[in-house]
């Protein structure tokens, strides 16, 4: 029986349910678990860190699978720039690449939460798979679970929950930060429309049976032209151009998409003509909480591969541990990790809850990339040389977490939205 299988059973009886959730207000789920209640003016209220039977279980089933399956494999896949299909095909089978698609199309019908916590337990081993996750989960999936049509989930939520990635085609060479700059266009032609342009720094292309295209249909409407279109890899015209060489995530292929005269039939807009900026951006929103996910998990991972060496390794009689200059240092760098994982677990309960969460989805990612910047730079030195060898894996942690403060908004877009959201608060 796979983990998700074995998750939802457990989870689908009835009797389970009731223990484990009890509605408090419309809209909002909260959990009940013998450690976490208090009770506030009648609100039953948990500790963010009090993981549900479910989410317990979820997290458990994927810490599992990563340390045996993909751990064994993180040398390889990073040296050799792919993703090993072995590992691709258990996160399949075991439901971690469709954690919120529902149960009829084959996936977990799990809940934003516990997209999560699955990128954060890859992430301690893996960040390559982590992302590979993250954006199927956060981007891809959600974006056709809200806005697909009853025949677009049909085709394509199986697939994404059980076969292949699909990739988010946003950034292009001019336009990165700028992303409604974009220069691709979608030209209308009868009832189809003609894809041209480039898109550029596209995640798991080679991989993907599907791409979600932003283009726009109406240039002289501006941002207000873009629209999502859904193109099947195979179409004529689509082509996958130069694979990137980069610092980390290297097993993560990141690739420019050329899409040469592709026609794609209307039906395959997903959502409504010219909204593809606002899709754009309520996507990033939520997606980078799965970002500040990642970075949590990566330096916890890069944390706990650090301290055994500290507690084995010995100088002036002593272990390294033991000097008091070294326990400060692990505290600060645990204190810092729990700081932000708080950060990112209260964004995605307050998204779940339907309360309002971008700011504190743009602190997370903005706070836990930085972290894990520190956290893996720090471990680094107190290793001393071994640290800046191959033959441990806080280097490549070192490498992999630069990307936290780039992607999904690089941390001067989170700045630019917490402060645009803090200057609108004051001035309300
Ligand atoms: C490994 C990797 C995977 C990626 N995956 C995808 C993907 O799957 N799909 C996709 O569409 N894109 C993807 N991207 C693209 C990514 O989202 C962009 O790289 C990112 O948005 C930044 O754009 P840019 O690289 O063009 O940098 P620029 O926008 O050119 O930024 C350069 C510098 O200018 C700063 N800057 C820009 N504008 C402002 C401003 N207004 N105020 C202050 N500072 C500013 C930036 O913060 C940065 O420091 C990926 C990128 C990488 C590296």
């Amino acid at each position: 029986m796979t983990f998700s299988r074995m998750v939802r059973q457990a989870y689908s009886h009835p009797a389970w349910r009731q223990l484990c959730f009890r509605p408090m207000y419309p809209g909002v789920r909260q959990q009940q678990t013998a450690a976490s209640l208090g009770d506030v003016a009648g609100m039953q209220i948990s500790p963010l860190t009090v993981l549900s039977p479910e989410e317990e279980m979820m997290k458990d089933a994927v810490a599992k699978f990563a340390s045996e399956q993909i751990a064994p494999l993180v040398s390889k896949m990073d040296g050799e720039g792919c993703i090993d299909e072995k590992v691709l095909k258990g996160m399949f089978e075991n439901g971690f690449m469709g954690v919120e698609v529902g149960e009829e199309y084959g996936g977990c019908g799990s809940t934003f939460f516990i997209s999560n916590l699955v990128i954060e337990e890859l992430a301690k081993v893996d960040a390559s798979i982590s992302v590979t996750c993250d954006i199927q989960n956060t981007l891809i999936n959600t974006l056709l679970i809200n806005l697909g049509t009853q025949d677009q989930k049909n085709k394509y939520l199986p697939k994404l929950a059980t076969e292949y990635t699909g990739s988010f085609c946003l950034s292009e060479v001019e336009s990165g930060s700028d992303a409604f700059s974009m220069k691709t266009t979608a030209k209308r032609d009868g009832n189809n429309y003609i894809i041209n342009g480039s898109k550029m720094w596209i995640s798991s292309a080679p991989l993907s049976g599907i791409f979600l295209v932003m283009a726009n249909a109406e240039p002289t409407a501006g941002y207000k032209g873009i629209t999502c279109f859904l193109v099947d890899a195979g179409t004529p015209g689509l082509s996958i151009g130069k694979k990137e060489d980069k610092l980390g995530l290297r097993a993560s292929s990141t690739c420019v998409v050329h899409f040469d005269n592709v026609v794609v039939p209307e039906e395959n807009i997903l959502g409504k003509f010219g909204h593809g900026y606002k899709y754009a951006i309520g996507m990033l929103n939520e997606g980078r909480i799965g970002i500040g996910a990642q970075m949590v998990g990566l330096a916890q991972g890069c944390l706990d591969a650090t301290i055994p060496y500290l507690l084995q390794r010995k100088q002036f009689g002593r272990t390294i541990f033991d000097f008091q200059a070294m326990q400060h240092a692990v505290a600060n760098l645990a204190t810092e990790i729990e700081a932000a994982r708080l950060l990112v677990y209260n964004a995605a309960r307050l998204k779940e809850a339907g309360q309002p969460f971008i700011k504190q989805g743009a602190m997370a990612k903005l706070y836990s990339s930085e972290v894990a910047t520190r956290v893996t730079s720090k471990c680094i030195e107190l290793m001393g040389g071994v640290g800046f060898t191959k033959d441990y894996p806080i280097e490549k942690f070192y490498r992999d977490c630069k990307i936290g403060t780039i992607y999904e908004g690089t941390s001067h877009i989170q700045l630019n939205t917490i402060a645009k959201l803090i200057g609108q608060e004051y001035s309300s």
